[in-house]
């Protein structure tokens, strides 16, 4: 029988509880802990024959070093009235408006989001979602344009590891986050999964055709790199 094991645990640090996020991994050798960047949390790793109750301890005995880590992560932004989120790279602020008619607008900015504010969070998540599809699908089909492809299909994601895919069939997946980061970074991605639609690799013949399409690749790569962990703070 599989053990019980809870996917969130509270543990003391300094004057407040954090909370981990608890894995179990056979293969572990022994108790691990570690910061999740782009959840903002800690993350303790049990090998499979120690106890939970171990595992706490053990956080505990690194509570030091856990402040100090989350003291260092830029903070999570949920979406609620009154939070600072970036659209296309410009911020903007959320503003809670419940007899508004349209569900979400955006507008000189601001976010106006309509509704129950228990449903706030979801609302946004969506919009942004819609607005990937929409703005996304538009560069997409015509960055393809200009190389003499079609994309057949956008699927919007939600991924921790890739912003981007291309499939054989030419349809092609975003993670809805990329709506947050500037337009040259969402170029930069959609280049990259248009020019698989040609080239299914990354040689050289590969990366002139992301160059042909965005000519700001590099620092899109280097952007990235610094910021792309942040996006996934929001939400
Ligand atoms: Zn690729």
């Amino acid at each position: 029988m599989k053990r019980a094991i809870p996917a969130e645990a509270r543990v003391r640090v300094g004057a407040r509880d954090v909370k981990l996020i608890v894995k179990v991994n056979a293969r572990a050798r022994r108790i691990g802990l570690r910061i999740d960047d782009s959840l903002g949390r800690p993350v303790l790793v049990l090998p499979s024959r120690r106890s939970v109750a171990e595992g706490l301890r053990f956080a505990e005995s690194r509570a030091q070093w856990l402040q100090h880590s989350l003291s260092r992560l830029p903070p999570h932004v949920a979406f609620v009235d009154g939070a600072r989120v970036p659209y296309l790279g410009l911020p903007h602020l959320v503003r809670h408006r419940p007899r508004a008619r349209a569900p979400v607008l955006r507008h000189d900015g601001e976010i106006k989001v309509a509704g129950q504010p228990q449903h706030l969070g979801r609302r946004l998540t969506e919009w942004f979602r819609a607005e990937a599809k929409r703005v996304i699908g538009a560069r997409a089909r015509r960055m393809a344009e200009r190389i003499n492809k079609t994309v057949t299909r956008i699927a919007i994601r939600d991924g921790r590891t890739r912003w981007g895919s291309c499939s054989p069939n030419g349809s092609l997946s975003f993670s809805w986050r990329l709506m947050l980061a500037p337009p040259f970074v969402l170029d930069y991605v959609i280049a990259h999964e248009v020019a698989h639609l040609v080239e299914m690799n990354h040689g050289p013949r590969f990366w002139r055709l992301v160059e042909r399409l965005c000519p700001q690749q590099e620092a899109a790569q280097h952007w990235l790199r610094e910021h792309g962990s942040g996006l996934h703070r929001y939400g």
